[in-house]
């Protein structure tokens, strides 16, 4: 719904109308009707008074505005400062005209820069960025250092600030600070995503409505970026409203059940063969269905759950392994997706060895998928220590996505690495488009070399299928062979896959 974008006055615009000076234009006949009424006496107590009281008020107020550090000087405002300041911008353009906006800026990958950089560094990244923000404002303007590490600016009126100026002077706050910072002897390269609310579609004309609008909307930002620029709506405070609820579900679902994994196989190009199952996780929500990853994932590592969330679906993972065994079925592995927070437990070798001790399952049946982009940028010795440790007491490493994350050959071979997965990006139409086929053939060439197992992700066609098997590829998995599915229909699964490969099999002696 638009909103007039005029902001209507309330008793305390009158009050400061008044104290602004408006009040003067008065003066000349309150004098009169004092000289009638109260005679010379009231006329020297008012000519007294009035500079007296005007003096005091508006010195008052300069005072309150002074003690917020303004755009371009050194320090920044407190997040209560810059409340109190939007308040006062809003009261003042409900007088005299005008508008104003709150904008917060948020670092796209805050937790890679400390990784990379060290907290110190962090926090100097944080300073010179502000100082940067500062700069690109005018004087009247506030910055704010937010708690969570982002800055959140108040603008002083503006006679007009509609959509287009707002997404011209976020993207001129991006640019403002994404210039090559020298940190100690490295370079760090900020990239901030911005959101911003406008006075006139603020839920309430209040500076705390119009700061918490702003923060709504640079969340937005950052689940987009990197580098997003997200302007407030409506729908993103219900859509914040329905990701706290999940939140607060998050541990009792983990508790009871309703978060588990499902299983999509992987194929061996060689025989057709199963040669795992990667375990993936689903919230089964008794409200909402099934819901994807995507979804909850973040608010897992938000709220510290990732530990829990690992348990889960290792033993689920894990019953299901013996639940196959049982059914005779011969999986010689499943695999389970690890995220850097988890590979950073230094108990994690001990916990995955207890577990499987607890299955009496030997090691080689549990493959631990971790992304690229960890392997990439970690320099962490824990994960180093931790996957050194689990693939000596011979559980598998497979390296996901890859291609997406930029690792080195010599960080592959510091993380144990003994699989590494063909991201989608590569795969899709490598059939039918010759550069693509020529990046899964290099990729490929490069394991051969050294002497890694490969799998490719994302299968959705039999050309892709195909195409992959003959460059080589030696695990298959995808929508094309089978879409992930609950623990309970894999058994069903894999006895129509035999019955068909068997089939395969047997035609192909026939002719
Ligand atoms: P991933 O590990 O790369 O898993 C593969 C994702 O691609 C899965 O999405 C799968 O359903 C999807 N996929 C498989 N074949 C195809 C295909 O042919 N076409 C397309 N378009 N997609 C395909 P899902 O299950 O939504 O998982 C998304 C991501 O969430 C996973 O990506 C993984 O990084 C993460 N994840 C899932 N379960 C867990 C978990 O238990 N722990 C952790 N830490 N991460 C998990
Ligand atoms: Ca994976
Ligand atoms: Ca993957």
């Amino acid at each position: 719904m638009k909103r007039d974008s005029s902001i209507r006055p309330t008793a305390s615009a009158l009050l400061s109308r008044l104290v602004d000076g408006e009040a003067l234009v008065l003066l000349p006949a309150v004098s009169v009707a004092a000289f009638w009424l109260g005679g010379e006496v009231a006329l020297l107590t008012l000519a007294i008074a009035a500079p007296v009281a005007f003096a005091l008020i508006g010195w008052g107020k300069r005072v309150r505005r002074a003690s917020i550090p303004s755009a371009g000087l050194t320090g920044f405002a407190t997040e209560t400062q810059l409340v109190e300041n939007l308040d006062t911008v809003l009261n003042d353009v409900a007088v005299h005209g005008g508008t104003t906006a709150c904008f917060v800026v948020v670092f796209d990958d805050l937790e890679m820069l400390a990784d990379r950089h060290g907290r110190l560094a962090l926090d100097r990244v944080l300073m010179r960025t502000g100082e940067r923000l500062g700069v690109s404002l005018r004087a009247g303007d506030v910055v704010a250092r937010l708690p969570s590490h982002g800055f959140a600016i108040s603008f002083a009126p503006i006679r007009r600030f509609d959509l287009e100026n707002a997404v011209q002077m976020a993207a001129r706050l991006q640019s403002s600070v994404s210039a090559p910072l020298p940190v100690d002897d490295m370079t760090v390269h900020p990239s901030v995503s911005v959101g911003f609310c406008l006075a006139d579609r603020a839920p309430a004309l209040l500076g705390a409505s119009l700061l918490d609008a702003a923060r709504c909307a640079a969340d937005e930002a950052l689940r987009n970026g990197p580098c997003a620029i997200r302007a407030y709506q409506p729908e993103m405070s219900r859509r914040r409203a329905d990701r706290a609820e999940l939140r607060a579900g998050l541990e009792a679902a983990l508790d009871c059940g309703q978060i588990r994994p499902w299983f999509q196989p992987q194929l061996s190009t060689d025989t057709g063969e199963v040669s795992g199952f990667e375990a993936l996780a689903r919230w089964h929500h008794p409200e909402r269905g099934i819901i994807a990853p995507s979804e909850f994932l973040p608010l897992v590592e938000d709220t510290g759950l990732s530990e829990r969330l690992g348990e889960v679906i290792l033993y689920g993972a894990l019953s299901a392994l013996t639940r196959w065994d049982n059914a005779g079925h011969r999986i010689a592995r499943v695999s389970v997706n690890f995220s850097a927070s988890e590979l950073r437990n230094p108990h994690l070798p001990y916990k995955l060895k207890w577990e499987l001790d607890r299955f009496s399952l030997t090691p080689d049946r549990l493959t631990i998928e971790v992304l690229e982009t960890v392997v990439a940028r970690s320099d962490d010795d824990v994960i180093v220590t931790n996957l050194a440790q689990l693939a000596k007491l011979g559980c598998g490493i497979d390296l996901d996505d890859f291609g997406t994350g930029q690792a080195s050959i010599v960080n592959i071979r510091r993380f144990a690495v003994r699989r590494i997965k063909v991201d989608r990006c590569f795969v899709m139409r490598c059939d039918t488009d010759p550069d693509q086929k020529r990046m899964v053939a290099a990729i490929l060439s490069l394991c051969e070399q050294l002497g890694l197992s490969t799998v490719a992700e994302g299968i959705e066609t039999p050309g892709e299928h195909a195409t992959v098997a003959q460059l080589g590829c030696d695990h298959v998995q995808g929508f094309g062979i089978a879409r992930p599915m609950a623990v309970e229909e894999t058994f069903g699964w894999i006895a129509r896959h035999e019955a068909g490969r068997q089939g395969a099999i047997r035609f192909g002696q026939l002719r």
